[in-house]
């Protein structure tokens, strides 16, 4: 198959070669075991479900997670495989099965997930770079979408992220994720089941694009969205020589920040206390989940 499925539309013949994403036809997972660091309504008590896709089609400079990103760390596995992964995440008891970085694999996900039947909520968490008539084929499959929205300007865009087009992909993306599934409706509990949620990292010296994307936000979804503000950054890779992303956020930028979107008029902001920037919160990528 000629994979133009995402936005980098690298035409690459995926069962001969890999494509910009870095993973060729077959899924590849590098880790799926329950995560406790994900929003409360998706954490809950007993975790999110996370299953952990190899390769991506963004590869930002910063990512946390470049092992399995820029390396393609992983092992491949088959429709089938995935399923016993997902019976075995659901054994634990987790509230969800959260798809990790899923936007390369869509088609065979979609053929999957129409088979599996989940009794839980599917959870798709991505960068938000994605093609909106490819999430098409995710309709009445996916019951909570957790995109980022990371850049609004091509600049920072196209510096740390290599896509200038990400802002113009991604907002057609989450406005698609939002037509399928709605406002986030949350149980007694205060679990989400279905809904949009939407996060945004705030990256250090670049605290005008945090504002910019959810004044759009604002300005093109309802005031009950749900949004994530991400205190997180730690410099990784080569980042760590990239001014000023060579640093953690500060927190007087974060309060600024937070301040800005308070006044928005948002009704459900979830933001981080400043122990969300350490290393503790990046999963070990050792198969766990995965080696059945
Ligand atoms: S999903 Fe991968 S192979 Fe397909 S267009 Fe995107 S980068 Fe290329």
């Amino acid at each position: 198959m000629i994979c133009n499925i995402c936005p980098r539309s690298c035409s690459a013949k995926r069962e001969e070669k890999a494509g910009v994403c870095g993973v060729g036809e077959k899924f590849r997972v590098a880790r799926a075991a329950p995560h406790f660091w994900e929003e409360p309504c998706l954490s809950g008590t007993r975790g999110s479900g996370t299953v952990f896709f190899s390769g991506c089609n963004l590869g930002c400079v910063y990512c946390q997670n470049q092992q399995i990103s820029h390396g393609a760390f992983g092992k491949d596995v088959s429709s089938d495989g995935l399923k016993r992964i997902f019976d075995r995440l659901l054994e634990s008891g987790v509230h969800n099965l959260n798809l990790v970085t899923p936007t390369h694999f869509v088609p065979m996900l979609a053929k999957t997930l129409a088979e599996y039947k989940s009794p839980v909520p599917i959870v798709y968490n991505s960068s938000g770079y994605e093609k909106a008539e490819t999430l098409k084929m995710l309709e009445g499959l996916v019951d909570i979408y957790l995109p980022d929205i990371k850049y609004f300007d091509s600049a920072p865009a196209l510096k740390y992220s290599g896509a200038a087009d990400y802002f113009e992909y991604a907002s057609k993306a989450v406005l698609e994720m939002h037509r399928q599934v709605g406002e986030t409706v949350l149980d007694a509990d205060g679990i989400a089941r279905r809904g949009l949620i939407i996060r945004h990292m705030v990256l250090p010296g670049n605290i005008s694009q945090a504002i910019k994307v959810f004044e759009w936000v604002r300005e093109n979804l309802p005031a009950e969205t749900y949004i994530s503000v991400m205190r997180q950054y730690t410099p990784f890779g080569k980042a760590k020589e990239m001014p000023p992303i060579d640093r953690k956020l500060s927190s007087r930028e974060y309060s600024l920040v937070k301040q800005k979107i308070l006044a928005m008029g948002f009704e459900n902001c979830n933001f981080q206390s400043g122990e969300a920037a350490t290393e503790s919160f990046i999963p070990n990528f050792d198969l766990e989940g995965v080696d059945l």
